[in-house]
């Protein structure tokens, strides 16, 4: 399989008032898994249901109710895990982690936090041609999703919607090995395509299927500690993502430089100041008293179930961009382009298909992309289908017609 060489990035410098900073940032990314099934019920995970229908008596925490594992979701944490290059742990086994929110009427949300389903694994995050950053995961857990409660509808009154109680969710946890607002918004980048790859979850984050929570600290330029961190919650688009960063960065250098200390807390983005502010103080485990599921037995998972999965997956991302600069020659940015999604690859790869595939990838990227994009379609809404551009392409390719007029039949 071949591989693309690359070399960090140069590091980024946050010139201070005193000095220069550095910042480093850790993501927990939830992932909302792709079944069609709750992770311990059979109540429907459809979006956009009428508030409240898709609620079983389990998700309703119904006296005597039980849990009862749903097979497909932990295959999907695997394969993720899989995909991520990360150690599959054969003994996992959920955790109760308790709170009160009327969002949550079992009163505890299932959760796994000392025995999770999948260890250490790693992200290849891509900064430009030949340059990437491996952000190392520290390991990924499966859990449940909480209710919505909604707050906006009514002066008085608040409401409850229970429709996502119980739904599965992936917390994918990386090392603190981000150094940039953009890396941090290029990893879920990355990480949200690897997801749709693998069709593990549909990462659409306008759903909330996606979201994550940034861990920010500063630090001197070239300090090897790691400073005292803030956590900005629940946030679901990449451009807040990196605005939420910067700010929450230089208000922390401020604060240092000001000869104050962080405290470690939990805050929230406000996108339309452009600030973030405390939440509450950062709450421990002891906070949550976690202790066993004792209505769930513990998972085990045979070696031969992990093999089978992990000789199943896919051509991923990285794998298959440095293909493409290896087989049709072409450069590593257009390589990008045409693997950003698979269906894009499997379109392109249907028109190169026997002919020229550095002619197939220009006729694809400026030709096709460049006029849905112009028209706002995607690419399933395409008029054109890979045959009938191939086509073209040969037409063009033997002299029948030229490029020009070829470029006017398209049209
Ligand atoms: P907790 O157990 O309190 O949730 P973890 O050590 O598991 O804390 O870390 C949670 C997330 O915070 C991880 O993604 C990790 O990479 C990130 N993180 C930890 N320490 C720092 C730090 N000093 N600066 C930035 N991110 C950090
Ligand atoms: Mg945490």
């Amino acid at each position: 399989m071949a591989e693309l060489a690359y070399r960090e990035p140069e590091p980024k410098i946050i010139p201070g008032a005193r000095g220069d900073w550095e910042m480093v940032i850790g993501l927990e990314v939830h992932a909302q898994v792709s079944s069609e099934a709750k992770l311990f019920s059979g109540a429907s995970t459809a979006f956009g249901a009428v508030p409240n229908s898709n609620v079983s008596l389990v998700d309703a925490a119904m006296p005597g109710m039980l849990p009862v594992i749903n097979g497909f979701c932990v295959e999907q944490a695997v394969r993720t895990g899989l995909g991520l290059k990360a150690k599959i742990n054969r003994f996992s086994r959920f955790d109760r982690k308790n709170y009160f929110y009327p969002d949550l009427p079992q009163g505890y949300q299932i959760s796994q936090l000392y025995h999770p389903v999948v260890g250490a694994g790693e992200v290849l995050v891509d900064l430009g041609p030949g340059v990437a950053r491996k952000v190392r995961i520290h390991h990924i857990h499966l859990e449940q999703d909480a209710g919505k409660s909604i707050h906006d509808m009514d002066p008085d009154l608040s409401f409850v919607d229970l429709n996502r109680t119980g739904v599965a969710l992936m917390e994918i946890v990386s090392m603190p090995d981000i150094r940039s607002a953009e890396e941090a918004a290029e990893y879920v980048r990355k990480l949200r395509q690897i997801l749709r790859y693998l069709g593990t979850s549909d990462g659409n984050m306008q759903e909330g299927n996606l979201r994550a929570d940034v861990n920010v600290s500063v630090r001197p330029r070239g300090s090897q500690e790691l400073g005292t961190r803030c956590e900005i919650k629940n946030m679901n688009s990449m451009r807040f993502i990196m605005q939420a960063v910067e700010y929450e960065a230089r208000r922390q250098i401020g604060i240092l430089e000001d000869g104050g200390s962080i405290e470690q807390e939990t805050r929230l983005y406000d996108p339309n100041r452009g600030e973030t502010r405390s939440m509450r103080s950062k709450e421990e485990a002891h906070d949550y008293r976690y202790f066993p599921d004792p209505d769930l037995l513990p998972l085990e998972l045979e070696q031969e179930w992990i093999d089978a999965i992990a000789a199943a997956l896919p051509e991923l991302p990285d794998a298959r961009k440095a293909r493409y600069v290896a087989d049709y020659g072409m450069t590593e940015y257009d390589a990008g382009v045409l693997t950003a999604e698979a269906e894009t690859a499997r379109y392109f790869e249907a028109v190169a298909g026997g002919r020229d595939g550095k002619q197939a990838a220009n006729w694809v990227i400026n030709e096709l992309f460049g006029r849905l994009n112009r028209e706002g379609l995607a690419l399933e809404a395409s008029p054109v289908g890979p045959a009938q551009l191939g086509g073209l392409i040969d037409l063009v390719g033997s002299g029948e017609i030229s490029g020009k007029i070829g470029k006017d039949v398209f049209e």
